[in-house]
């Protein structure tokens, strides 16, 4: 018989923490207002890609817009965070304002926001009838020269985040452990798109104040590498596009981040629920039928895709020659998972989402 502890403190903390949650929510659904205005984290974009065999399709990088529309009207939350992500989150918390403390003391530099007070910089913008508004980490200023910069401080962890924001090899040299290609972004390194666009508005609001530079600073909460990444704005063909360390990005335009908020704001004003951008739950019988049924979204062209990217994974993965699995077994262990899109697995509305009567139904 195995033994039980008189004394489960950590089975009564994951308890208390779990009540703590729902709590949480509820106070977060009710501070959650920002007015009118969008938040910047909530920036996501519509891109053209193609897949590594080839197959073209749109894809929605960052954001949700159907969970943004949740969190704007205040929808009380589903899915409360789990202890393991309060720890993640916390760790996370106290890790970023360690690298922060840490720049306030960095020869050459000086921290201008948060000033002395704490006082922190508002971000409050305009755009084509839009209005986004939050408050950025750091402004920063190499005396010298006197060059004012942003940061974005954030944390990660694991190998294939490492592979993604530090390159494969470096993920590799770290993890000892060998990260399957189809997890790695073709372009790694590169920051989180989500990060990516956040700053893109802050330069755009920041530009006529001679602030030109943003830097996003990932520190490993595990072992991994840390990395960081300088973003600016350039003018191609007419559009504000990307620049990451030299190199111009033209599928990350502004126009393309106020296009979404335009979406999410007709929907917002119409009371409509936006389509899916993920997908929560893929439908296990589309491995074998081909098939998806109404419930995992077959009237929703991006479920469509998703569903279409996740039989190729899986296909490859079938043959590449490093692989002990066949087929057969690759499908039967994916539909017995009962996979989803990663950002619905952190997403606190999943429940109410996957039970949405619709794609579309009003709130
Ligand atoms: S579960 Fe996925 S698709 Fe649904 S709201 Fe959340 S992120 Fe969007």
């Amino acid at each position: 018989m195995s033994y039980k502890s008189p004394f489960p403190l950590l089975d009564a903390t994951y308890e208390t923490l779990q009540k703590a949650a729902v709590e949480d929510s509820k106070l977060r659904v009710a501070h959650s207002e920002n007015g009118d205005a969008f938040w910047p984290s909530a920036a996501s974009i519509v891109c053209n890609v193609s897949s590594k065999t080839g197959y073209v399709y749109e894809k929605v990088e960052g954001t949700c817009l159907r969970q943004a529309a949740y969190k704007m009207l205040r929808v009380p939350e589903t899915d409360a965070t789990s202890p393991t992500s309060m720890r993640i989150m916390a760790i996370g918390t106290v890790a970023e304002d360690i690298y922060k403390e840490w720049f306030h003391g960095v020869d050459g530099y000086r921290v201008v926001f948060p000033d002395i007070r704490g006082k922190k910089i508002r971000f409050n913008s305009v755009f084509n009838d839009i209005r986004v508004r939050g408050e950025v980490d750091l402004i920063m200023e190499h005396i010298e020269t006197g060059t004012r910069f942003g940061v974005e401080m954030k944390t990660y962890e694991g190998s294939i985040a490492a592979a993604n924001l530090c390159g494969p090899d470096a993920a590799k040299e770290v993890h000892k452990a060998w990260i399957p290609p189809d997890y790695i972004d073709d372009r790694a390194p590169f920051p989180k798109i989500q990060n990516l666009l956040q700053t893109m508005l802050y330069l755009q609001e920041f530009w006529k104040d001679g602030i030109h530079l943003w830097k996003i600073v990932y520190a490993a909460r595990d072992k991994g590498p840390d990395a960081t990444f300088d973003v600016t704005l350039a003018d191609i063909n007419g559009e504000k596009v990307a620049v990451v360390d030299g190199k111009a990005y033209p599928e990350f335009t502004l126009s393309g981040i106020y296009a979404r908020y335009s979406e999410l704001k007709k929907h917002l004003d119409s009371k409509t629920l936006p389509p899916r951008d993920y997908v929560p739950e893929y439908d296990p019988d589309f491995l074998l039928t081909g098939r998806i049924s109404i419930t995992h979204g077959s009237s929703n062209p991006r479920s469509v895709v998703a569903h279409e990217l996740w039989k190729e994974k899986l296909d490859a993965r079938a043959g590449n020659p490093r692989g002990k699995k066949t087929r057969e077994e690759i499908y039967k262990t994916a539909m017995s998972e009962f996979k989803a899109d990663w950002q619905c697995n952190y997403c606190s509305f999943r429940d109410r989402c996957v039970n949405e009567t619709s794609d579309h139904s009003l709130f």
